[in-house]
């Protein structure tokens, strides 16, 4: 557990190392998720009200759920672009390790000046400065301190990318990460201006006709480990050509395997390329972020992914093994 003086301590040097520096590049990592664009925008706004100059970028698209957060239609697209000229001042948000940051490192010089703001465990603790927080129930729940630390006013834009990050990753406030502490928070950002329903509808309700569609190809493969306390399911690459899919089509479909009583373990497999796989690995006891470290991912105890090599069969069955493994 975080000693309460390390993580004042932490943060204290973090808004040194804002108020010290002019220009900077926000990153997130590739697939952004809600906290990931909530945090970029976020930390965008509070370095634009700071009167910093700054420009925010990401290696994949902003899911089209999020294009309507502050600053978002503004980040640049790493994989696609590149920089005139790399930054050295960088602050990197949500990304447990420097490889998370994907393409976006094009932008990065060599020996930058890296401040690395993030809640996963896993966290290498990369940079120059780490502002790191475990508990965290999101990374915009660590930058809502560091925006009173600073002294930042509160504006509705501000407020709805910090709730952004919340609503997500606490899965619309379910979690167990979702503390008291938390929910003032999120209070106060509906205080300051964010529309929590209309964010819940828009974040979390709302799927595409492609994710149905997904769904049931999904649902074809559910498999089951004898004891029943393992679940997977997969797409392959020619569901996703067929369906016209992008990754914001498959949210949420990891949460069916492990949502079926009894599972303890509930894994999800999507094909990248061929015979790379990405999984999702979640669960309801057993620390998945161990399970997905030994394939060089990461992620929380409940909520972790990594990628694998191989055939779907193989790659399913190395998972298995260690999911049982950490069950056992
Ligand atoms: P998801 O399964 O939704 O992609 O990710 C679940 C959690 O695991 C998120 O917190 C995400 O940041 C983390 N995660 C997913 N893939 C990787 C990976 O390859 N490496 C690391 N370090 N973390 C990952
Ligand atoms: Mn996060």
């Amino acid at each position: 557990m975080q000693r309460t003086e390390d993580y004042t301590r932490q943060l204290e040097a973090a808004k040194t190392f804002i108020l010290e520096h002019d220009q900077f590049l926000v990153v997130s990592h590739l697939s952004p998720d809600g906290d990931a664009i909530g945090s970029t925008s976020a930390m965008g706004r509070m370095l634009k009200q700071l009167g910093k100059q700054f420009v925010l970028c990401n290696e994949d698209p902003v899911p089209r759920k999020f294009e309507t957060l502050w600053g978002a239609d503004a980040i640049r697209q790493a994989g696609v672009e590149a920089p005139e000229s790399r930054f050295s001042t960088v602050i990197t948000v949500d990304c447990a390790d420097y490889s998370r940051t994907g393409r976006s490192a094009e932008w990065i010089a060599e020996g930058a000046d890296l401040l690395n703001i993030d809640h996963h465990p896993t966290n290498d603790g990369f940079g120059t400065c780490t502002l790191l927080k475990p508990q965290a129930a999101s990374t915009t729940e660590i930058l809502y301190d560091l925006a009173v630390s600073l002294g930042v006013a509160w504006t509705e834009p501000l407020a709805t990318s910090i709730y952004t990050g919340l609503l997500t990753d606490t899965g619309g406030f379910r979690y167990s990460s979702t503390t008291p502490a938390v929910m003032r928070i999120a209070a106060e950002m509906l205080e300051h201006g964010a529309q929590g329903s209309v964010l819940a509808e828009r974040m979390l309700e709302t799927v595409t006709r492609s994710h149905i569609g997904l769904l049931g190809k999904a649902i074809d493969s559910l498999s089951f480990s004898s004891d029943g306390r393992i679940a997977w399911m997969g797409v392959h690459l020619q569901d996703l050509e067929e369906a016209g899919a992008s990754d914001e089509d498959l949210d949420g479909i990891v949460n069916y395997p492990r949502n079926i009583a009894g599972v303890v373990i509930g894994i999800f497999v999507k094909e990248k390329e061929p015979g790379v796989f990405k999984a999702s690995l979640r669960s309801s006891g057993a620390d998945v972020s161990a399970i997905a470290q030994r394939f060089g991912g990461g992620g929380h105890i409940r909520a972790a992914g990594c990628t694998l090599r191989g055939s779907y069969e193989d790659v399913v069955a190395q998972l298995v093994t260690e999911a049982g493994k950490a069950i056992s």
